[in-house]
């Protein structure tokens, strides 16, 4: 072996498929990776972002070096050492702390932070420093899957595995684009699809998009429609005898009032309402109600929804009516967006929510954590502030303090002219990344330089409940630390030393698997060695057990509600994000490009990710543009009632006409290009999960 190249095994950072990554360190420092070939998950494929993903961590030219601070926004960030930079944070937040109660500070935090430092941080802030004023933008994308989730299974747990794919004969893919946004799973489709062609595939979107054209039947949906689409299949299965009585007899609860719900349109009026024939709504209903396994893959056309929660009730109702949960093929399947979406809810990384899935609410689990944690003073019983309520929050001065770690919301937040004011007023702000590209530098008190993927150590688990570990491959550039390094010594700043004495991040995993022991996510026991050793563990996990029971829950249709049922939750099938009207009559939606993720800190620092698409451009239907005397490539102004953005044009039949589509990456663009979505999306959010409408804005479009 040539011993100077280190070799390590990692995990893809960018999306929730978490596919594994063999990365090479060559002697000059320059970096080679490939696919593992022995990972479950990938079997050695990438996609184009995987692939060029050692780019990102060769390139420090954007690279945040050295803390930075100032004492007012008027000066420039000056460099000053990693103690100036905590003890003043520390002084601000004990002097906000002591002045207005514990309210007054929050961390709002990132999918992309490691299991332990999400662990750690919510240790600190709701065990020792006493508010659950800590939220992750895990908000902005899975917030309406957990509380579905928790309302029909009982617990935040995505019942299936990714072999269920190979075992599937019909899949239903509902509000997600996966040939784009998570296209390691998506080849795996088509490769089943390749070899079993009675295989079928619906998709869901009111836009022709890649995973349309693979479809077998595709639903090109009025926006905001999808309960109406599911209530209309449910109806068909129970008029065609395609439910599972005995499941819902012995296992579920709920079923009259669905029933009752899902009659109360025909099939006609749903097809109507939504845009689509009878006979589309009734193919599906068919093909559902016959297939062997039935397996429906759902993200964020779903989930970013004013009635998010709803939606994935009314999809995880269509399993429950079946029966199709827990056995091979079968299962609801929230897509996840980010690396470690699912880790940061395990640690507790909402404003709602403790340790193993424990709710603050809840006094048996706070006291349970209270003692575990041996906290200082009781953990606050009513929930913190979620993503948005924040920056409410800080433009009203209610929150004087917010600690930003690894997440873009002056890019990614809905309404982010709101967000940005906030900043602007707000008292005191610590900006916690990778990236001085991170539009939110230029609003920050205090900047504290992080490590990036390859420069620490830790775990991440993925949207199959597949915990793997990273390992360090390399130290940081310049002064940057790993996360949970500068939380522990912020900890320290604040006198909790005692308690935030860890000396790696095997050590705070150690001390977090603990807090699932007898929990329905156990894997008390599970250490960073027992993970290498293994290469991945699904959760739950005991060392007694196969890798194949942990592979789906419910096999034993025991759910994890009080009563072990399921709940079938009739949900209304009303929409209520913002209306169209003559002035703004258009709706818009905003995603993901194929070859950017999230607010391209990353992404577009690859001249290769950025050939694909390297501006943002409203796709609008033909018609509709013909009607306004717009030509393709035309600049364009989007108006909203909120603000607008403007962009070219394109032209395209790909998407509905009443319907346009603007990429969510970019900021604000210097020059005549101003593309922000999120200028135009507004603040209107699930009363459940709060999870923002980010799919829905009424708009109009003209000629710039
Ligand atoms: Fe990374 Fe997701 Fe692509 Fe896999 S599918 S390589 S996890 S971006």
């Amino acid at each position: 072996m040539d011993q100077s190249k280190k070799t390590v095994k990692t995990t893809c950072c960018y999306c929730g498929v978490g596919c594994g990554i063999v990365v090479q360190q060559q002697a000059n420092g320059r970096l080679t990776l490939e696919g593992d070939k022995s990972h479950p998950v990938n079997k050695g494929h990438l996609c184009s972002k995987g692939m060029n993903l050692h780019y990102t961590a060769m390139d420090y030219s954007d690279r945040l070096l050295y803390p930075q601070m100032r004492m007012n926004r008027s000066m420039p960030l000056q460099r000053v050492s990693w103690d100036a930079a905590l003890e003043r944070t520390a002084t601000v937040f004990r002097r906000f702390i002591e002045k207005y109660g514990p309210d007054s500070v929050a961390f709002y935090v990132s999918g992309q932070c490691l299991t332990e430092e999400y662990y750690l941080v919510n240790k600190l802030i709701k065990g020792f420093i006493g508010s659950n004023n800590i939220d992750t933008n895990s908000r902005l994308c899975m917030s309406s899957a957990v509380a579905g989730y928790k309302l029909s299974l009982g617990e935040d747990s995505v019942p299936i595995c990714y072999d269920d794919i190979e075992q599937a004969d019909v899949f239903f893919v509902q509000g997600a684009n996966p040939a784009w946004c998570h296209p390691i799973l998506w080849q795996r489709i088509e490769a089943h699809k390749a070899i079993n062609p009675q295989v079928k595939i619906i998709t869901v979107d009111p836009r022709i998009t890649d995973t349309a054209r693979s479809a077998d039947l595709h639903l090109a949906i009025r926006p905001g429609t999808d309960i109406t689409l599911n209530h209309a299949i449910g109806r068909e299965l129970i008029e065609n005898g395609h439910i599972d009585s005995d499941f819902i007899l012995d296992h579920t609860y709920g079923f009259s009032a669905y029933r009752e719900g899902v009659m109360q349109r025909t099939v006609e009026e749903a097809a109507d309402i939504c845009g689509l024939t009878p006979e589309a709504i009734r193919k599906a209903a068919r093909w559902i109600g016959q297939a062997k396994g039935f397996l429906s893959l759902w993200t964020m056309g779903m989930n970013q929804s004013v009635i998010g929660v709803n939606k994935n009730l009314s999809l995880i109702n269509l399993h429950l009516i079946t029966g199709r949960i827990g056995t091979p093929g079968n299962g609801p399947f929230s897509l996840t967006g980010q690396p470690n979406a699912m880790g940061g809810r395990e640690t507790g990384g909402l404003a709602n929510s403790l340790p193993a899935h424990r709710d603050v609410t809840n006094p048996e689990h706070r006291a349970f954590m209270e003692n575990f944690w041996k906290s200082p003073q009781p953990i606050a019983h009513k929930p913190g502030l979620t993503a948005t309520e924040m920056f409410d929050a800080l433009k009203d001065d209610r929150l004087k303090a917010i600690w930003i770690i690894n997440t873009n919301p002056l890019v990614s937040m809905p309404d982010v002219q709101q967000t940005e004011l906030a900043l602007q007023k707000s008292r005191f702000v610590v900006v916690q990344d990778i990236s001085q590209r991170a539009d939110t530098v230029a609003f920050a008190d205090v900047v504290l330089p992080a490590a990036a993927w390859l420069e620490k150590d830790g775990t991440m688990t993925n949207a199959e409940r597949r915990i793997t570990y990273l390992p360090k491959l390399m130290d940081a550039p310049g002064e940057a630390l790993p996360d949970l390094e500068i939380i522990l010594r912020f900890a320290q700043k604040m006198g909790f030393q005692e308690h935030f004495n860890h000396s790696s991040a095997a050590e705070v995993y150690e001390e977090y698997v603990k807090t699932t022991a007898n929990t329905n996510i156990n894997i008390s026991g599970l250490t960073h060695v027992e993970i290498q050793k293994q290469r991945s563990v699904q959760w739950p996990y005991s060392p007694t057990q196969t890798a194949e029971s942990a592979k789906r829950l419910f096999a034993d249709h025991l759910f994890f509600t009080p009563n072990k049922r399921a709940q079938i939750k009739a949900v209304p099938d009303e929409n209520r994000s913002e209306p169209t009207d003559p002035e703004f009559p258009l709706v818009l939606t905003t995603g993901r490009v194929r070859d950017h993720w999230h607010t391209m800190t990353k992404t577009d620092k690859v001249a290769r990710l950025q050939q694909h698409t390297s501006q943002p451009e409203l796709q609008l239907h033909p018609q509709d543009a013909a009607a306004r005397g717009i030509r393709d490539q035309q600049l364009v102004v989007v108006s909203g009632r909120r603000g607008e953005v403007r962009v070219k044009a394109r032209l395209s039949e790909d998407t509905k006409p009443g319907v346009c589509f603007l990429p969510m990456h970019w900021g604000k663009i210097q020059g005549s290009i101003l593309g922000r979505a999120n200028n135009l999306t507004n603040s209107l959010v699930d009363p459940i999960s709060k999870e923002p409408d980010f799919k829905f804005t009424a708009v109009q479009v003209a000629i710039f």
